[in-house]
């Protein structure tokens, strides 16, 4: 689509809403190519009010770190940057909360959050360009989900504008409010198909004191979960981190001439990362290392390695992290799906004997374990032997077949549309085809996300 300036009435009662500029045109060959940059939520409201009258489809765009591509234009939406919306509008050490606008960087937030003491525990890769904004349309976790959850728990309350037009302001502080519909949770993880959230209320909690982090390699999936309950039960409430590399993760990322020298010997059936966030050093670090040492005696790990300064935990998750080295294979798709702990061994078991079809087969293992969130790749070194399509079916039909999540952290968007049906029963999708289209009746934000608009129309 070619936008000319002068030739539409829309851009201009958008432009005299938004001023010269909070409205980008930009050159054709960019996409979108308009972009509305609104500056408050009454903003906001007209511009929707406008784009809805004009049957004018809107992508409202974030950091775009997303892996899901639910911020890519499908056809002739104008883009909706809430970039301006950025500021920190309070923190309430009280109430330890945090209210921001939705334009906000998560790492601006978590550095604000630092200077009172307190932790804005959503935290990820991606910090220093996220928005609050996408994390709330997308309930994204990151590291820690395990202790404090993900964006769904993290949110109190939010501001939401409606692709009419209407404002609702939910902007709850406390942690106790049973007041009917939860109406926040209709938009957090909502992919901004249901309304542009403006604002939020943050929860934060108290700055940790004291990280103890390990190495652990186990024998067998049945020590691993055991091993996470025992955790779970003896570190006081305090366990943040349990990471699991399956054994070709650990060995490749370690690897002779890789830049990570291995802290455990290669040949252990899984390596843990294994995280305790607490308020008292000496105590929390003595007990870590009894209760680490008390599972080595119930058989659940063999061998460890205790870390001792920041430098040691900074080499631990560097191997967990470094994801990028597994692209040098060869051609490779990564996923991102749960299964239940109890049918996870079994599902992994599945996607092994399948990938004993491929030539030269890649498939790496790991994930957030406490979390039942696996992240897989699976490719092929020989180029010529990848296959798309058979990787993504095999993969899919056995979550379908564990009764997992086609999604686990990254969200539908447009590339796991097709696969939506596996995860959720018919019932279900036709009670969010029904939110959506009562929300949005012409069907004008982020269209094509979650549902395509044929099927909407159809269901
Ligand atoms: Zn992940």
């Amino acid at each position: 689509m070619t936008v000319s300036e002068g030739d539409s009435e829309l851009l201009q009662q958008l432009r005299a809403v938004l001023g010269e500029a909070g409205l980008r045109i930009q050159p054709d060959d960019v996409i979108p190519d308009v972009v509305m940059r609104p500056q408050t939520t009454e903003q906001v409201s007209a511009i929707l009010r406008l784009c809805s009258s004009a049957g004018q489809p809107v992508v409202p765009l974030g950091g775009k770190t997303g892996l899901a591509n639910g911020h890519i234009q499908t056809g002739g939406e104008f883009g909706l940057s809430l970039e301006r919306m950025n500021a920190i509008e309070e923190i309430d050490v009280s109430n330890r909360t945090m209210t921001v606008q939705a334009g906000c960087i998560l790492q601006v937030a978590v550095e604000a959050a630092e200077e009172q003491e307190l932790l804005l525990p959503l935290d990820f890769g991606a910090r220093g360009s996220a928005t609050l904004g996408g994390i709330a349309a997308t309930n994204a976790g990151g590291n820690r989900v395990i202790r404090y959850g993900m964006a769904r728990e993290v949110i109190l309350g939010l501001e939401v504008v409606l692709a009419d037009g209407t404002v609702i302001t939910s902007m709850n502080k406390m942690l106790k409010n049973n007041t009917g519909y939860d109406i926040k949770q209709w938009f957090i993880g909502a992919e901004g198909t249901l309304g542009v959230i403006t604002r939020m209320v943050l929860r934060l909690r108290p700055n940790p004191r004291s990280e103890n982090t390990a190495l652990l390699a186990v024998d067998s999936f049945a020590a691993l979960t055991g091993l996470l309950r025992w955790l779970d039960a003896r570190t006081a409430g305090t366990l943040s981190g349990f990471e699991v590399m399956w054994p070709e993760f650990y060995e490749y990322v370690t690897r002779e001439g890789s830049l990570h020298k291995p802290p455990l010997p290669h040949g252990s059936a899984y390596y843990v990362l294994v995280e305790t966030l607490g308020s008292e050093p000496e105590a929390d670090a003595e007990r870590f290392e009894t209760v680490l040492g008390q599972a080595m005696e119930e058989g659940l790990v063999s061998d460890a390695v205790l870390t001792h300064s920041q430098s040691e935990r900074n080499a631990l998750w560097e191997i967990r992290d470094d994801v990028l080295e597994f692209f040098k294979l060869g051609p490779i798709i990564p996923f991102d799906v749960s299964v239940t702990l109890d049918r996870m061994e079994g599902f992994v078991d599945d996607i092994r004997s399948g990938m004993d079809a491929v030539k030269d087969p890649v498939c790496i293992v790991f994930g957030h374990l406490g979390d039942t969130n696996l992240h897989l790749i699976l490719g092929s070194e020989d180029a010529g032997a990848f296959d798309y399509e058979a990787l993504s079916t095999l993969l899919y039909e056995t979550v379908q077949r564990h009764q997992g999540s086609v999604s686990a952290e990254h969200g539908i968007g447009i590339s796991k549309r097709e696969q939506l049906c596996r995860s959720r029963s018919s019932a279900e999708l036709q009670l969010m085809m029904a939110m959506k289209k009562t929300l949005d009746p012409k069907n004008i934000l982020n269209p094509n996300k979650i549902f395509a608009a044929d099927a909407l129309e159809a269901g």
